[in-house]
């Protein structure tokens, strides 16, 4: 049987973080729940619960690609599995999604969802439909360590890592809310396995770790659910298509790149060490030079190219002439073939910023453009939503854990 331990993990940072869950905890009734498991977690568990090694790695590879590919959620619907072996599994598993709590629409299309884990967490996931492609932003922790002064998610107190169940349940709960499973039976042949999501006409193209939380702070969960998500027996999303949002790990980066492989983009924000230092907390720990080394070494020189750079734009903080120039300057000097993104700052109740002017923002863009580097200004999207980067906060945490302990002793509900 799996560990029924709760295990508290290291997260850096200022408060204390909530146990994390161990990836494969049993549920309340003793089942195990098989989302977010690769081919062979679930062999290993099917092996535990009896079969013997022939069978169980059968009965795997027919899972994985029921669970992942087809996208059911019960064993009944497992017509190449043996009628009698399917209550068997459902004694023992089950294929489970997060609970909805709410879902909101944002007048531009986008999409919110807050979701809720078995042990009361809540976190969001967000998708953002666009004409030539469909991207979902996918948290990797409730709430974040970090405290990066301008992101409402930063000034959440309560933290916990999620699980690569819960991550990749993430994707499973949008393609069902997209309708985007393959109908029909097994007997497709072989091609339609092949079919990754790209002009195939599906919503849901592309994945970006920039929902709540420093990915790079849950690396082992996060590498593991973008495994399962992109083998080719069932989601099969590309990495060209997966994009990871880092404030800056530097110890970790290299192994994002050797380990997942996907597209990284970097939270840059500014230039200067003062203003890191402020703005970017994590940068007094790794600065600007050691930031951008790890990004010119990233997945090997030639894949450089792959790195976009995030520069949130912020009224008289990082936003003048001259922090343009550093700022072609510092990306010519590591040879980054970067892209820039400028994101106007998104605003939330009590943040210490505005955004800057929109000339002003045209005017930094084309600094940077005409040294040669793209440097697109990004339309903010949900706005209306608090969807926009930035603006994930969930109200059900907006105590510290101290404050529902301290509410509980007195009998109150957190709220
Ligand atoms: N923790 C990771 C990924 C999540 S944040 C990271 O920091 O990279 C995704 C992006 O939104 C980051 O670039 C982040 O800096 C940016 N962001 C945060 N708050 C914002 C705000 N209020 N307005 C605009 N962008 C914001
Ligand atoms: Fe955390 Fe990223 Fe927000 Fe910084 S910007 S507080 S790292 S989620």
């Amino acid at each position: 049987m799996a560990d029924t331990m709760i295990t508290s993990m290291p997260i850096a940072g200022h408060f204390d973080p909530v146990p994390v869950p161990r990836a494969i905890t049993p549920r309340a009734d003793g089942r195990l729940d098989l989302m977010g498991l690769s081919t062979p977690q679930i062999r290993a568990l099917l092996a535990e619960a009896g079969l013997d090694a022939k069978a169980a790695k059968l009965r795997a590879k027919q899972l994985f690609h029921w669970i992942y590919h087809r996208g059911v959620t019960g064993f009944d619907a497992m017509t190449d599995i043996a009628k009698t072996m399917r209550p068997w599994l459902a004694d023992r598993f089950v294929i489970g999604r997060p609970t909805v709590v709410e879902a909101q629409v944002s007048e531009d299309g986008t999409r919110k969802w807050l979701l809720r884990s078995d042990d009361g967490q809540d976190y969001e996931m967000v998708f953002i439909p666009d004409a030539d492609r469909g991207t979902l932003c996918v948290s990797s922790q409730v709430g974040c360590t970090l405290n990066c002064t301008f992101c409402h998610t930063g000034t959440m107190r309560l933290v916990r890592n999620l699980t690569p169940g819960e991550i990749v349940g993430q994707v499973m709960l949008a393609r069902d809310a997209l309708g985007e499973w393959p109908r029909g039976n097994m007997d497709v042949g072989e091609n339609e396995d092949a079919v990754a999501y790209t002009a195939d006409g599906r919503m849901l193209t592309n994945i970006v770790m920039m929902g709540m939380g420093e990915p790079l702070y849950n690396f082992e969960s996060v590498r593991d659910a973008l495994k399962v998500v992109m083998d080719s027996a069932g989601l099969a999303l590309s990495k060209r298509r997966i994009t990871l949002s880092t404030s800056g790990v530097v110890p970790m980066m290299a192994r994002c790149g050797a380990e997942i492989g996907v597209n990284l983009a970097v939270s840059l924000h500014a230039v200067t060490k003062e203003v890191r230092d402020e703005i970017v907390p994590i940068n007094r720990k790794y600065g600007i030079e050691e930031l951008l080394q790890a990004c010119a070494d990233y997945g090997g020189a030639s894949n450089s190219r792959r790195i976009t750079f995030e520069y949130v734009m912020l009224k008289d903080k990082n936003d003048s002439d001259d922090d343009a120039r550093e700022l072609v300057r510092l990306l010519k000097q590591y040879r980054l073939p970067a892209k820039v993104n400028l994101i106007p700052f998104n605003p939330w109740d009590g943040a210490p910023y505005e955004c800057s002017a929109p000339d002003r923002i045209r005017k930094f863009s084309n600094i940077v453009f005409e040294a040669g580097i793209s440097a697109p200004i990004r339309t903010p999207r949900g706005r209306d939503i608090d969807a926009a980067c930035g603006q994930l906060k969930t109200a059900a945490v907006k105590q510290s854990r101290a404050e529902r302990e301290r509410a509980a002793a007195i009998g109150n509900e957190p709220v």
